[in-house]
């Protein structure tokens, strides 16, 4: 039995969540109730991550102390957690009396180690606001292209990233003062110290050979690893809601620091609670695991500073970390102005089954970090196919006809027929327990689709209600139910992890709960099922029309919060006030970065907006979609593109924008003349990824 400490990524205390956080949540979720399925001891255990500056000044713009501020986003968190049946056996804050010992213990043991140094810097300070400013609380005109109104980490425009003290004109978000530079003590983790241990990581030492993650974020990580660690910043100034560093007065934790910290302080709640021994799981020589889900934009604090915290601090590093991709909405980034930035409450609120959108994830995942899309008309058609057409349906054929005919009786053994297609069906189910381990829950749902069509195919060519008009066929008609909802049985227990409330009212119906993946291969001879009831609903279009509307309607309401709704999820762009890593602004997947050229060779693509007049299937072709542009100053232009496997509804990309290289010679094609290419991103087939503009962009732009 493997003894697993489980944790997904900490929501911020800034907002509501949306269904970009539930992507990772539920993907966690799943693995940590298959684990359970498979015999394993799991704790499963989250945090609300309650610090930093966006807090502080999101409490102070509600005019709530942050103690309370934060209390309420928790107590939303929480109803939502609770409401998509997440199964956590502990979820606490990172505010907490635990995170604040489990914190001053392992900065202790890093200072005495000699791994933290001290050091004086120059940062942007606002005299009215009388605080440091981070990065993102600075705006100026951007000294390289002059565009107005940039951040202080990056421009928006032209893409250069700087100092905040490299602004023209710099000014305070808060007050639009004139920031002064002042010097400060700051703290700092030595990173670069703990180089050998993270590569003895990566080799898997600490795992007995066990790749700790997928080999795409393991080459990232080492592309940051031999571009040379530098020390992180961990200490802010007062005023700062945070913990204070002990014997530091006015510098505080940066809010980074404590945030992993929190996954171990939940699971010490936890210890206190039921007197698990909190050293067996994080003691140097433990020998359970610390599985961390996590999204890819953080893989740098998990990857990097948080195995090198750990190693100093006398404790454990991580067994591995599942890494997941970015969420969009029927083809394009999550937007408030489509309606399509949808919070996890307004999904609820709109009366659709929570457990639809776990079925649907799961249908996309896999242990790669991929992007997912949830494209609403799949996401409706899936569900009422896969979930009401093809599982619920296997049991509401044959359940009445074993009450009528045999009072819920079963045969006590299967007939040739049968006993072939439960042989078939074992032979599908084979390795689910592995595929489930393995995270690849897009496979499980696969073989799940193969599983409950071969069964349908067998009842629809049966035919029950013909077997159940001849009194001489009835050992017939009770082997179609036998064998039905023996398999309506298995398909339940393939389905557990995903769907635990519609399955625990399937146990309830077949008066037969699945102990585990091993106990669903079982046949129901000679059992008694209970009466059957409607398990699920098919997904009323009306309902997700409903929740994109009121998706609108949230459109400018930003809960108080001083950032942005995207905040939540990238707390790295909002409260890092220095990127920790020499990462590089653009990431490139697992193939690594392309060899360099020069700025005359880019400034030779003649890349334009284009809006999108035409959009449809070539007859004749399986890959290529038909454009025609509006390219502005340019004309019109005809473009066919690859991306048919991609994008199955073309009609609806008619009105958005896309980007072109409008220089590329035009090609005679079998469907006609192509005038140049659409750019996508992904690897091809249905991994393509139209790019698109912000609102504003006007067709024929020139993109730089
Ligand atoms: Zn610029």
């Amino acid at each position: 039995m493997r003894r697993l400490l489980v944790t997904h990524a900490l929501p911020y205390a800034n907002g509501p969540l949306h269904l970009g956080h539930m992507l990772g949540y539920i993907q966690t979720d799943i693995w940590a109730r298959a684990q359970r399925m498979l015999g394993n001891e799991v704790h499963f255990v989250a945090a609300d991550d309650a610090h930093g500056t966006p807090i502080m000044l999101a409490a102070e713009k509600a005019g709530k102390t942050p103690e309370a501020f934060i209390a309420e986003i928790r107590q939303g968190h929480e109803a939502d957690f609770t409401d998509f049946h997440f199964s956590y056996d502990q979820y606490h804050t990172t505010h907490s009396p635990e995170n604040r010992e489990l914190a001053e213990l392992i900065y202790g043991r890093l200072r005495d180690r000699g791994l933290i140094a001290k050091r004086s810097i120059q940062q942007l300070y606002d005299p009215e606001k009388q605080m440091f400013l981070p990065d993102r609380y600075i705006k100026g005109t951007c000294p390289k292209c002059g565009t107005p109104d940039q951040y202080g980490d990056n421009c928006e425009h032209c893409g250069a990233t700087y100092a905040p003290t490299d602004l023209i004109e710099p000014r305070s978000v808060m007050s639009g003062a004139t920031p002064v530079l002042r010097d400060s003590e700051h703290y700092f983790f030595e990173l670069g110290k703990s180089e050998q241990l993270l590569r003895d990581w990566f080799a898997g030492k600490y795992t007995a050979g066990q790749p700790v993650m997928h080999a795409s974020v393991a080459a990232k990580l080492k592309e940051w690893l031999d571009g040379g660690l530098k020390d992180w910043d961990i200490s802010r100034d007062a005023p700062y809601f945070g913990f204070p560093i002990p014997d530091a007065p006015g510098k505080f934790f940066y809010v980074w620091l404590d945030a992993p910290i929190g996954y171990l302080a939940s699971f010490k709640a936890l210890c206190d609670r039921t007197g698990l021994e909190f050293d067996d799981f994080l003691g140097t020589d433990s020998t359970a695991e610390m599985h961390h889900f996590i999204g890819k934009d953080i893989i740098n604090f998990h990857g990097l500073f948080w195995p090198a915290v750990l190693h100093g601090a006398d404790m454990r590093v991580p067994t591995a970390l599942h890494v997941n991709g970015y969420l969009t909405v029927n083809g394009a980034k999550m937007s408030k102005s489509r309606g399509t930035f949808i919070q996890a409450r307004t999904y609820l609120d709109a009366g659709i089954n929570p457990e639809f959108l776990r079925y649907y994830f799961a249908t996309m995942l896999s242990a790669a970090p991929v992007d997912v899309d949830l494209d609403l008309k799949a996401f409706e058609e899936r569900i009422n196919s896969h979930l009401v057409g093809k599982w619920v349906n296997i049991a509401s054929r044959t359940a009445g006809f074993a009450h009528r005919h045999f009072n819920g009786k079963l045969a006590g053994h299967f007939d040739a027929a049968e006993a072939g297609l439960w042989q078939d069906l074992l032979g599908h189910y084979e390795g689910i327990e592995q595929l489930y381990a393995d995270g690849d829950f897009s496979e499980v749902t696969r073989r799940f689709v193969l599983m409950a069509d071969a069964v349908n195919a067998y009842i629809a060519a049966k035919a029950p209600w013909q077997l159940a008009k001849d009194p001489a066929r009835e050992d017939g008609l009770q082997q179609v139910c036998t064998l039905a909802l023996s398999a309506f049985r298995l398909l339940s227990g393939l389905l557990k992890p995903i769907l635990p409330a519609s399955v625990a009212s399937a146990e309830q119906f077949l008066a037969a709960p699945i102990a585990d993946f091993d106990d669903a291969r079982r046949e129901l001879f000679g059992h008694v099922v209970g009466e059957f009831k409607p398990l699920l609903v098919r997904v009323d279009p009306k309902r997700i029309a409903a929740m994109i509307e009121a998706s609108k309607e949230s459109l400018g309401s930003d809960h108080g919060a001083a950032a942005t709704a995207t905040a939540a999820d990238t707390k790295v762009a909002t409260s890092a006030d220095k990127v920790p890593v020499s990462a590089p602004a653009s990431t490139h997947d697992a193939t690594g970065p392309a060899a360099e050229i020069s700025i005359d060779d880019f400034a030779a693509l003649d890349l334009r907006i284009g809006k999108v007049l035409v959009c449809e299937a070539v007859e004749g072709s399986t890959k290529l979609l038909r454009f025609e542009l509006d390219a502005g100053v340019l004309g019109k232009r005809q473009i066919f593109s690859g991306i048919r496997a991609a994008y199955s509804e073309p009609a609806r990309l008619v009105g958005r924008n896309v980007v072109f290289i409008a220089n590329l010679a035009a090609r005679k094609m079998r469907f006609g003349v192509s005038e140049g290419m659409i750019l996508s991103a992904g690897s091809g087939g249905a991994d393509l990824y139209l790019l698109d503009a912000d609102q504003g962009a006007q067709p024929g732009a020139t993109v730089r």
